[in-house]
């Protein structure tokens, strides 16, 4: 929290005007209050920005001049900058956004019929390294910040045109599956989920936005203080041992201890017939045995689940092969056999690597895990050459 020239306190970033984008409704109306406002006046200047897509205080013709003057001096609107937009064959979009710093992060709208859903990032890069995806390969720059994440589903409906007068709605649904891992970067992605979910902002229903985590269960089990959106756990092993392989945060939050706190996380919301997504990635050979099918059969017994099955997605740095269609089928019967809703992702974007798992942006990345990858793989492909030139 820092001071800013009109008086009030807010969270900011590098200028010393308060990024109004990133403040959920309470924080508005707790900064209006500290630069001598009223209430109202925060609800007004919310749905402006979230409803409206103003970009300037000076849009905003319901509020007194001198109102928009003080707002001018001390405060702003400011949204990440969209450097590319990808359009996939399928209608998918990727929007690559630089962050400040440089950094760049991916978003992703997938449109399937009339429900159209964005896949936001959380963190620039991730810290979690899990085996099969890129952006763990990439490492780890920063938390993004509530404005940035917020930030991508404005500019997102921005371009879709959803904030002209009579813009169809086409985000109905957002995901918290981007680049990053959303239970590490906890208040800024709360504040950003509550924005998406406030009738003031966007309106999207709490059954239409949803928090993915490969397991951060300290912050799972406050979760349900804060918000109550829908919860995709990232499991993808019926099994500790294969999931320390695959997941390495398991051997700090082992499968059972996350699988209560998911749990309590349901239990604890006011609607009783809410259900956790399992999410699980099948890779060749991997996890996609028929035992692992039955093992994650008998491991979730207890737990109220929808399963979400994910072919893996290959990109560059990894060995791991995509799941055989005849695997994939006899997984997912396996599971259905045994009583659980279970649906297969299909695949969208590919051709603009914009699937599961492939999303990479451009991390400056401070643990130097990248290099490590790089430098590995480049050693990789001479042993490769070495033995096809022996
Ligand atoms: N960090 C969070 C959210 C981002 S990952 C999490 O792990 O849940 C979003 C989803 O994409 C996760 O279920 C993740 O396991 C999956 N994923 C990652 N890499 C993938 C790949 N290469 N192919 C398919 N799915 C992948
Ligand atoms: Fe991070 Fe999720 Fe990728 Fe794991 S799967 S490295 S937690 S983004």
């Amino acid at each position: 929290m820092v001071s800013t020239a009109c008086g009030g306190s807010a969270p900011i970033e590098n200028t010393s005007r308060v990024n109004l984008l990133g403040l959920p409704e309470a924080k508005l109306v707790e900064y209006f209050a500290s630069i001598g406002e009223k209430r109202f006046r925060a609800t007004q200047v919310l749905k402006w920005i979230h409803q409206l897509g103003a970009e300037t205080f000076d849009d905003m013709t319901n509020i007194s001049k001198d109102l928009r003057a003080k707002l001018n001096q001390c405060a702003e609107i400011r949204p990440p900058e969209v450097i590319q937009q990808l359009d996939s064959a399928d209608g998918t979009r990727k929007f690559l956004i630089r962050v400040s710093g440089g950094s760049v992060v991916e978003t992703v709208f997938i449109p399937e019929g009339e429900r159209g859903t964005l896949c936001v990032s959380s963190q620039v890069g991730c810290s979690l390294d899990c085996s099969f995806c890129a952006t763990g390969k990439q490492g780890f720059d920063r938390d993004l910040t509530p404005a940035e994440i917020i930030g991508q589903v404005w500019l997102a409906a921005k371009s879709f045109g959803q904030f002209e007068p009579g813009g169809r709605r086409r985000i109905t649904n957002v995901v918290m599956m981007g680049m990053g891992e959303p239970l590490l970067n906890f208040d800024p992605v709360v504040d950003a989920m509550n924005l998406m979910m406030d009738d003031n902002a966007y309106g999207i229903s709490k059954r239409r936005v949803t928090l993915s985590t490969s397991g951060v269960v300290p912050a799972l089990d406050r979760l349900s203080q804060y918000t109550d959106a829908c919860l995709a756990i990232s499991l993808h092993a019926p099994n500790d041992a294969l999931r320390n392989e695959l997941v390495p945060i398991n051997k700090k939050y082992p499968i059972a201890m996350l699988l209560d706190s998911a749990k309590r996380y349901i239990e604890a919301l006011p609607d009783t017939h809410r259900r956790i997504t399992i999410e699980y990635t099948l890779i060749d050979q991997v996890n996609d045995r028929p035992w692992h099918a039955k093992e994650l059969a008998e491991l979730l017994r207890d737990v109220p689940v929808k399963i979400n099955l994910i072919p893996f997605n290959p990109f560059k740095l990894s060995d791991y092969r995509r799941v055989s269609n005849n695997a994939l089928r006899r997984f997912q019967d396996i599971l259905m056999q045994e009583g659980y809703i279970t649906t297969v992702r299909t695949t969208r974007g590919e051709d603009i690597e914009a699937a599961c798992g492939q999303l990479a942006g451009s991390v400056k990345d401070i643990t130097r895990r990248s290099e490590r990858y790089r430098t590995r793989a480049d050693h990789d492909a001479v042993q490769t050459v070495k033995i096809v030139s022996s």
